[in-house]
């Protein structure tokens, strides 16, 4: 029997080096008291079905460390699998994948008017998302300092009221661009704009926000621009408004393999596939009797003489707190309930009476579901919010660990 308190004890086993890129820094067997294991190849497969999907090409949203799965290692995949483009909110994380050496179209979009953090984005060859005249300034200092043609989407606020200019806003925006395009400092290649109702298909603000984009358009090339890649297309728009697919899609939450509409399909009817595991195993068990109660504020109490574990992953780890009194692990081959309060670094879960786990059993949290394990979308209802979250909040002390070979897996061929 494997004593795993030592393991416990020791370090955790060190995260991957985003910058590396490689696949298995962790070592296959070692889950520690947790990593997050994630399956490069369903990354490069779901990018593959949804370019199969539209006839045009596909950016990779990988912002938020790629959804939490790692961001150059599943940039990578998201290549392999058909990306032509990949999308960052921030600067930083375009300059990370270019220090990795992604060297693919790369467009940022959340950004302040930094002139000297725009520079460094210029000279790595960054598309920049602008939203605002001081977007402008600040580039066209960049593009004065770089020597270096400022390459620009403009991103409209059709309706989201969130990033973007405004579309009575943009004739100013779109002289000023077009002077400093005239002026060879910068060249307006694309236009965007954001969805507020996507997960909702038929709703109304869907077409009223395409016709406002459709203005924003004639806006920009009556003032001279002349932008290629028009797009409007989240994760949601591009499995089920073909007709807003446009020049570019931008999926992000189903290059990950989750449903960006689960209550209409799961990921397997959109030929996806969840990239991510939550792994750990059990750290402690014990026996409790009836009337116990269970973790901080004894929320649970045994109904019954019966046997916890202890599942050391908590709400530091990304395990939602919300989920108290609902979750559910995979231990064993079957589900076991987390309960009392999940707690920052641990939660316990009720094995049952006479339960015959051991401390060092794996537990798995989430994945993509097809064993019995919890998925996303099931830890998303649990705590009352979405799929994205969940993912995207498991905790920087869980090591990523990639596996597969991130190809797109195609048929063997005959001998
Ligand atoms: C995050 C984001 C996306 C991807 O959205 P999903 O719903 O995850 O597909 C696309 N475009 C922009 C501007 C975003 O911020």
């Amino acid at each position: 029997m494997v004593d795993v308190t030592d393991q416990l004890a020791a370090p955790a086993a060190p995260a991957p080096e985003a910058d590396q890129g490689t696949a298995a820094r962790v070592p296959a067997t070692d889950v520690g008291t947790g990593v997050v294991e994630v399956d490069l190849d369903a990354v490069a497969s779901n990018v593959a079905a949804l370019a199969a999907r539209t006839r045009t090409p596909v950016l990779a949203v990988v912002k938020a460390d790629a959804y939490g799965h790692g961001l150059v290692p599943v940039a990578r995949a998201a290549v392999a699998g058909g990306a032509t483009w990949l999308g960052v909110a921030q600067l930083d994380e375009a300059l990370r994948l270019r220090d990795a050496g992604v060297d693919e179209p790369l467009l940022t979009w959340l950004l302040l008017p930094d002139a000297r953090l725009l520079a460094e984005a210029l000279r790595r060859q960054v598309t920049i998302g602008v939203s605002d005249p001081s977007h402008v300034e600040a580039l066209l200092e960049a593009a004065r300092a770089t020597g270096q043609v400022a390459d620009v989407h403009v991103k409209v606020d059709t309706g989201l009221n969130r990033n973007g200019v405004r579309v009575e806003d943009l004739p100013p925006l779109a002289a000023a661009l077009a002077a400093a395009e005239r002026d060879g400092l910068v060249a307006v290649s694309g236009v965007f704009s954001h969805l507020a109702w996507a997960d909702a298909p038929d709703h109304p603000t869907i077409d009223a926000q395409a016709e406002a984009f459709t203005e924003a358009v004639e806006v920009l090339r009556a003032a001279g621009l002349r932008p290629t890649w028009r797009h409007l297309a989240n994760s949601a728009a591009t499995l089920t408004r073909a007709d807003l697919h446009l020049d570019l899609v931008r999926p992000g939450l189903a290059v990950y393999g989750l449903s960006p509409v689960p209550d209409l399909a799961g990921p397997g009817e959109w030929g996806l596939r969840p990239a991510l595991t939550l792994r750990s195993r059990l750290a402690l068990t014990k026996a409790v009797r009836a009337g116990e109660g269970v973790s901080y504020g004894h929320v649970w109490t045994a109904p019954h003489d019966t046997v916890v574990g202890l599942v050391p992953l908590g709400y530091a780890d990304g395990v939602p707190r919300a989920a108290t009194g609902r979750a559910q692990v995979w231990v064993g081959g079957r589900r076991a309930p987390v309960v009392g309060r999940v707690c920052m670094d641990q939660v316990v879960v009720d094995l049952g009476p006479g339960a015959h786990e051991a401390v060092g059993d794996d537990v798995v949290l989430l994945g993509p579901g097809d064993r019995g394990e919890p998925t996303a979308q099931e830890w998303a209802e649990w705590a009352g919010t979405i799929s994205y979250e969940v993912v995207a909040r498991l905790g920087s002390r869980l090591p990523r660990r990639h596996v597969g070979t991130g190809q797109v897996l195609l048929a063997e061929e005959p001998a």
